[in-house]
């Protein structure tokens, strides 16, 4: 509570301060008397899918993952891809929650087989009471966890979910404030984001969804990749193709070859793992992982699914060089 009498929240950059009976700009954590109220105990949807198909390509590569998700986001992007949960609240669509308990989640993950258990399809911190709960209930069970997130996150809510999160894949959409601004956020508390979690021990992946018109640009994406660099030379970085979708139909597809002139900037840049997708079958060699000391294939995909891991504990099989990544169970190798 601060001295205003408002009631802070920290559980997205926004810091909403909240009189009695407000809502948040994410439209889901709210003040009743002087307590803040947080979505708890239930799914707006839950697939499993291969974990390739949250963009993460350095977390138990192969695995599938349950994923879940809820409704409403701190952002409001126009080309969203799961705007049906996201944005259903000021669409004014009807939710239709499914209740469940956190150890029910980690048992129907387990009970289908899967290496882990992933929150995305909206913001997930906005919920990040209830994360807790379903990743400590993952965590006993032998399951990664982890977060597919818009970044525009606080470094009190990071710290909180770590004891209980692996990885934390952060969506860096842009890189000047008025692109950030057409998505209702801000650029720098991203980008803080990004060096936050690598600090404390997150698994960090990075993904940028390229879109005409919008932040189709070579030079700003050589800034990203110089600003990743400075991070981490290890973050993997992803660079992902829009499809038209959402309020943003009527734009056209994003071409291939800038996605490649990006990717070789930033491996000009210094990174060490960067991929492009979205393109069904285009560009399909940068979707492997390479060795970065021999070049030798790791990790073969095709379309989100891993065919095939030749990793030996963490590192290349044909030079030894190790490979970052979470590789198995709530571990951080390399
Ligand atoms: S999660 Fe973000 S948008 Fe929602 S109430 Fe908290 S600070 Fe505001």
């Amino acid at each position: 509570m601060r001295d205003d009498g408002r009631l802070q929240c920290l559980a997205c950059a926004h810091r909403c301060t909240l009189r009695p009976d407000d809502v948040g700009l994410c439209g889901v954590r709210q003040r009743r008397g002087d307590a803040l109220y947080a979505p708890f105990g239930y799914v707006a949807a839950q697939r499993i899918r291969p974990i390739e198909t949250n963009t993460v390509y350095h977390v138990r590569p192969g695995a599938s993952a349950l994923i879940l998700g809820m409704y409403g986001c701190d952002l409001r992007c126009p080309y969203c891809h799961n705007w049906q949960v996201s944005q259903a609240l000021r669409e004014g669509l009807t939710p239709a929650p499914t209740h469940v308990s956190a150890a029910a989640l980690a048992e129907a993950a387990v009970a289908a087989g899967c290496g882990a258990v992933c929150a995305a399809y909206n913001e997930p911190m906005i919920a990040a009471e209830w994360l807790y709960a379903v990743f400590e209930a993952a965590h006993a069970r032998g399951l990664t966890t982890g977060v597919v997130s818009d970044g525009n996150t606080t470094p009190e809510a990071l710290r909180f979910l770590r004891p209980v999160t692996d990885f934390y894949r952060i969506d860096l959409k842009g890189f000047t404030e008025a692109q950030y601004a057409t998505l209702g956020g801000r650029l720098a508390p991203v980008l803080e984001a990004i060096p936050t979690a690598r600090a404390l021990g997150y698994w960090v992946e990075v993904v940028t969804l390229v879109v005409p018109h919008f932040n189709d640009d070579l030079r700003g994406l050589r800034a990203l990749a110089a600003q990743l660099v400075a991070v981490d030379p290890a973050i993997p970085w992803h660079l992902n193709a829009f499809q038209p979708r959402y309020r943003w139909r009527d734009r056209p597809p994003q071409a291939a070859g800038l996605l490649v002139s990006a990717a070789g900037a930033a491996y000009a840049k210094g990174l060490r793992y960067v991929y492009v997708g979205n393109l069904a079958d285009r560009v399909t060699q940068l979707a492997h992982t390479r060795c970065p000391a021999c070049q030798h294939v790791v990790v073969e995909r095709h379309d989100y699914h891993a065919r095939a891991v030749t990793l030996r504990d963490g590192c290349c099989p044909a030079c030894a060089t190790p490979i970052p990544g979470v590789w198995s169970a709530s571990a951080l190798a390399a």
